[in-house]
């Protein structure tokens, strides 16, 4: 566990100064990620906005307070679970991230999913999706738990898109409320089929 938060605490270091794409240029401060280093599930977003750009902390804005008000809901504490985007830094007007910036930090979300080791990876809406599982959109994804070596991938909307539309809203609440069916490994699992030429994808396991 302590070895835990000093690994996350040399990679945020790392990421702090991070110029490996155009984003740092327009950021106030890099949004790592935080939590718990030895959490059983962690949630990845797309990208820092405004107010993690000023605070440097991830879902601290409006989709931060819809996804606490559910972590509480469903049982858990904010701190107890490890939250992080796809990339660090904050994209200009709030674009989603291109595809060579997802690159470009992509090591640092597996780096972190190495060390703190999560059984769940949730991922928020369509760009983190896209990370774990190719080509399946999450209207069509989204509440179904993936298995892929010995992490379980629970695709949910991203809160945005629920604040966004009531019909959204009550299907991410809806599937929100079978996370601990998915930590207790109660909800069936389908097998994901791992693309072998996806070197990302053979990280997580
Ligand atoms: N949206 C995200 O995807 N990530 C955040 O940290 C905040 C809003």
């Amino acid at each position: 566990m302590q070895k835990n938060k000093e690994l996350l605490g040399q990679l945020e270091r790392v990421i702090a100064t991070c110029h490996n794409c155009r984003l740092w240029r327009g950021a106030t401060h890099a949004v790592p990620g935080e939590g718990n280093a030895s959490a059983k599930v962690m949630f990845v977003g797309e990208a820092p906005g405004f107010n993690e750009d000023k605070l440097g902390r991830p879902f601290v804005g409006r989709a931060g307070e819809l996804l606490d008000r559910l972590l509480v809901r469903n049982g858990f504490k904010r701190d107890e679970v490890f939250i992080t985007n796809v990339v660090k830094h904050r994209p200009p007007e709030n674009r989603g991230p291109m595809k060579d910036e997802v690159r470009a930090c992509l090591p640092y979300l597996l780096q972190q999913i190495q060390i703190v080791n999560p059984k769940v990876l949730i991922p928020l809406g369509r760009y983190a999706l896209e990370v774990f599982i190719k080509d399946k959109p999450i209207s069509e994804i989204h509440g179904q738990a993936y298995k892929i070596g010995s992490r379980v991938i629970f695709p949910l909307y991203h809160p945005a898109a629920a604040l966004r539309s009531a019909a959204v809203a009550r299907i991410f609440e809806k599937d929100f409320r079978d996370l601990p069916k998915v930590i207790r490994g109660e909800l069936a699992t389908r097998e994901l089929e791992v693309v072998s030429r996806d070197k990302n994808q053979l990280k997580l396991i």
